[in-house]
């Protein structure tokens, strides 16, 4: 059996993994390339398998670049299901509505440059209607039950502690070689691993000892700063803020990072570090995706529970307000007294920030307090460079707020969290044969790969494989 790699080799962008046997075909995550020149190219250019021979599709989380091209398989006649966890499917719902959103008025925007020059028309990578038919494909499972996805490929999802359902995935494999030989394979992919420790969501569940592991390495070669020292360092911030003329600003990526804010927000309230902070999350899309992670409040980890069945809750608090309208979104500007603003989009490149960032930055009473990775040419990398003129809107906006940036909030383990975690299925002998399991490292940039690989090889004796796109690994 092999594995055939066609995104998130060498880039953290575009996963797509298809696992192909004698028997059956699954491919496992179908992301979006998002940033760089060529990502539009690269999405719609379909991958060299037919969509219509698949048997099945296993998506290990919602973040949209690992199910942002699922809806291209509906233009492609893909006959299956496709397995996720409940919370994966729900934020799905809402992610994939969002991105076929952006699609159209992406194209929308093209092609009133094309229609004035007569050149052709852009059309969207896919429409509402065609996500309106993949929503229908979806099959839910949860945690720790193992379902059969084709034949001979069962598919058991875990718990990655990464966002609200993420899960990595065994896969227990059984094929026929071309001489009769029956062969089996424990093959474990890890889709992105969270960091233990992080707010709401349980630490990642480890894995098992296993023939093969595809494990991702965002942050392959370095550890993040610590979390408690990012949230005192948050708290000094939002009271520096509490001046007449005083806003806090925050750019937050709608799923997970918002969530975590508001979080960090009643911790620091409860220790009674802030006092009875005015916080409004302003962006409809981490509106909703607030309402699901309170509505799957059974995914929490324990701390987050010890504060439920105080009678607390984890994402809410008396001085909590969604901005659902435009209307409410402006009478923000006129506000004073630190207060936060939460919105989308992360790395400021669309969304309701832009109007907070346009009103705000040329404020010196203004903070902007950057918590996520800024992608190269974004407009918060040009804030966190420190740049002191920037465009917003296409227009030339000083910068004299005070911008900070906290480095201890992310999604994904750092180095250590990934060698801890990569451990017992590293360690121990694999269960089908081989002296030692087959390690694919994805889902990073090349440097990143390098080191995880070397600290694997050093710690654990096996050699790593780095694919390239397109590449094929014999498991
Ligand atoms: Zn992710």
């Amino acid at each position: 059996m092999r594995l055939r790699f066609f995104g998130a080799v060498g880039e953290v962008t575009g996963s797509c993994t298809l696992l192909e046997t004698s028997r059956a075909r699954v491919l496992i995550d179908f992301g979006l390339h998002q940033g760089g020149h060529h990502a539009e190219a690269r999405n719609r250019r379909v991958p060299p398998f037919r969509a219509r021979q698949l048997d099945a599709v296993v998506l290990t989380h919602a973040h949209i670049d690992h199910s942002g091209r699922l809806p291209v398989l509906e233009g492609e006649d893909y006959p299956g299901k496709i397995h996720a966890t409940p919370a994966t499917v729900e934020l799905c719902d809402t992610l994939l509505h969002d991105s076929a959103h952006i699609q159209l008025s992406d194209a929308e925007r093209l092609n009133r440059r094309r229609r004035t020059k007569g050149r052709t028309l852009a059309t969207p990578l896919y429409t509402a209607e065609e996500v309106e038919r993949l929503m229908r494909r979806f099959v839910t499972t949860p945690y720790d039950r193992p379902i059969e996805v084709a034949p001979g490929v069962t598919v058991t999802f875990h718990d990655a502690g990464h966002i609200l359902g993420s899960a990595w995935v065994e896969l227990d494999v059984e094929d026929t070689t071309e001489s009769g030989e029956r062969v089996t394979r424990k093959i474990i992919f890890s889709g992105d691993i969270g960091p233990c420790g992080a707010p709401l969501l349980r630490d990642p569940v480890l894995p098992p000892p296993c023939d093969a592991l595809i494990l991702e390495s965002t942050y392959g070669d370095r550890d993040h700063k610590s979390q408690g020292g990012t949230i005192d360092e948050l708290g000094e911030i939002l009271n520096a803020a509490r001046t007449p003329k005083g806003k806090v600003i925050i750019p937050s990526f709608a799923v997970g990072r918002t969530q975590q804010m508001i979080y960090y927000v009643r911790q620091l309230e409860r220790a009674g570090k802030l006092d009875n902070p005015k916080v409004f999350i302003d962006s409809p899309m981490a509106i909703k995706a607030t309402t699901l992670y309170r509505r799957h409040r059974e995914l929490f980890d324990d701390e987050c529970w010890e504060f439920i069945t105080a009678g607390d809750s984890c994402l809410d608090f008396p001085g909590l307000e969604f901005a659902r309208t435009p209307d409410q979104s402006r009478a923000i500007n006129s506000m004073g007294h630190g207060v936060i603003v939460v919105a989308a989009s992360g790395m400021c490149t669309g969304g309701r920030v832009l109007h907070h960032l346009r009103h705000g930055l040329p404020r010196k009473e203004t903070h902007v307090v950057i918590v996520g990775y800024q992608g190269e040419g974004s407009l918060g990398r040009r804030i966190v460079e420190g740049d002191k003129r920037v465009r917003v809107f296409g227009r030339p906006v000083e910068v004299n707020a005070h911008v900070h940036t906290l480095g201890g909030f992310s999604a994904h383990a750092g180095q250590s969290g990934l060698v801890r975690w990569a451990t017992p299925a590293l360690a121990a002998k694999p269960p089908h044969g081989a002296d030692k399991p087959k390690l694919i490292l994805n889902h990073g940039e090349d440097r990143q790969r390098a080191a995880l690989a070397k600290l694997l090889g050093e710690r654990f004796g096996v050699e790593a494989t780095l694919p390239r796109y397109k590449d094929t690994v014999e498991v």
